[in-house]
């Protein structure tokens, strides 16, 4: 089998292109001719299926190990689509700690019409199994989460979820599948946002629903192709392209993530770094056992809202703004971003205060980035 980092450049389901093409092109076609009045055609429609999305669509599905992928034009487009597939009765338990989008959706959209959810700290298993319901459809885990960077043992969310006949979905958007595959941990479903890592240069919006079973990949496009929330033949062309160079994109960030993370753990101005790599992070041994590379995310809590606004304010190589995954290095203020909407005392439970701000790691060399931080930090 080839090795991951190979499989990004040449997955091995490619097709071969007309021309000799080695980049797939750009469809850029909303219908397709039919070839006779009863003979099916491949392509009929774009917004059911179109040969460039079918081409990153089958390239994401190998790089996760799984037996379909679908793309859709955000992450939340495909946790939609996903919720859909649960009609409007059943429960699910989710992770406490969730992207604040994914927590929206769930508590105003998805509750109102029908579904009922706990959330839970899936740092243990064993919270799973507390609240399994007879009508338990499904598990919802990010992991590590976001912001907090907690860790979810996902085999052994899949055996509590699969002993009460239900899905285990997870959120892989923080570590890709470079990193972290987690259909071969046991899930049946894997989330993308893929705007983050899998596009990697902040350029566009994308979203993955990745599944092993042929089963579930079929009702899943049948709702894919009616919600029409489908990724374009141009914004999948900029995925595959981002792809390619998702491992190299991805060990430097993972380097530059580690040194970083060591350099703030030394500052007195800094409480706590959350960084999964840490052999003294509560998940690190799940983490080695079920990951191959840390990530370039984490976050930190300093002494006082003044020190984070002053960072916020004095940076000059990372910048500002919502969002990861991508090459540039981004600093967010999770309370007044991403996080904005999540209730006071349950934002402040999870530790997301006006001290407390998240780092997504770009490419660019450790040391200016360190120095960066120094700066802001000494800055009056
Ligand atoms: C960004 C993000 C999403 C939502 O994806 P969009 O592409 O912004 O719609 C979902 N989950 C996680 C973990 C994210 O970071």
């Amino acid at each position: 089998m080839l090795r991951k980092d190979t499989i990004c450049v040449h997955p091995s389901r490619c097709q071969k292109l007309p021309y000799g093409a080695i980049a797939t092109p750009i469809f850029q076609s909303a219908t397709f001719v039919h070839e006779g009045v009863e003979t099916e055609s491949l392509y009929s429609y774009s917004r059911l299926q179109n040969p460039t999305r079918a081409a990153l669509e089958s390239r994401v599905a190998e790089m996760e190990g799984g037996e379909d992928a679908i793309a859709f034009a955000t992450g939340m487009a495909a946790e939609t689509t996903l919720m859909n597939l649960f009609e409007s009765s059943g429960h699910i338990i989710a992770g406490d700690d969730l992207y604040g989008g994914t927590l929206r959706l769930f508590r105003h959209i998805s509750t109102p019409s029908g579904l009922r959810f706990d959330f839970v700290n899936m740092e243990s298993a064993e919270n799973v199994r507390e609240k399994l319901k007879p009508d338990t459809k499904a598990v919802y885990v990010e992991t590590p989460s976001n912001p907090t960077m907690q860790v979810t043992d996902i085999g052994a969310v899949a055996e509590i979820a699969h002993s009460a006949g239900a899905l285990l979905i997870v959120d892989n958007t923080f570590l890709s599948p470079y990193f972290q595959r987690p259909l071969e941990l046991g899930a049946d479903i894997v989330v993308h946002s893929g705007t983050k890592y899998l596009c990697g240069h902040n350029d566009t919006l994308a979203g993955f629903l990745v599944v092993k079973k042929k089963e579930i990949s079929e009702k899943l496009r049948y709702h894919a192709k009616t919600v029409g929330a489908c990724l374009a033949p141009f914004d999948c062309f900029l995925l595959e392209r981002g792809i390619k160079t998702l491992a190299v994109r991805l060990d430097k960030q993972a380097a530059n993530a580690e040194k970083i993370a060591n350099w703030l753990r030394q500052r007195p101005e800094v409480k706590k770094v959350y960084y999964i790599g840490f052999p003294d992070h509560p998940g690190y041994a799940v983490t080695k056992r079920q990951c191959t590379g840390f990530g370039g995310m984490l976050s930190m809590e300093v002494d006082s809202p003044e020190t984070a606004r002053k960072i916020l304010r004095s940076v000059k190589l990372f910048q500002y703004a919502e969002s990861l995954g991508g090459v540039d290095s981004l600093v967010t203020y999770p309370m007044c971003q991403t996080h904005a909407d999540v209730p006071e005392d349950e934002r402040l439970r999870r530790g997301i205060n006006d001290r407390f701000l998240r780092f997504s790691i770009g490419i660019e060399n450790a040391d200016d980035l360190i120095e960066d931080l120094r700066q802001a930090l000494e800055n009056k």
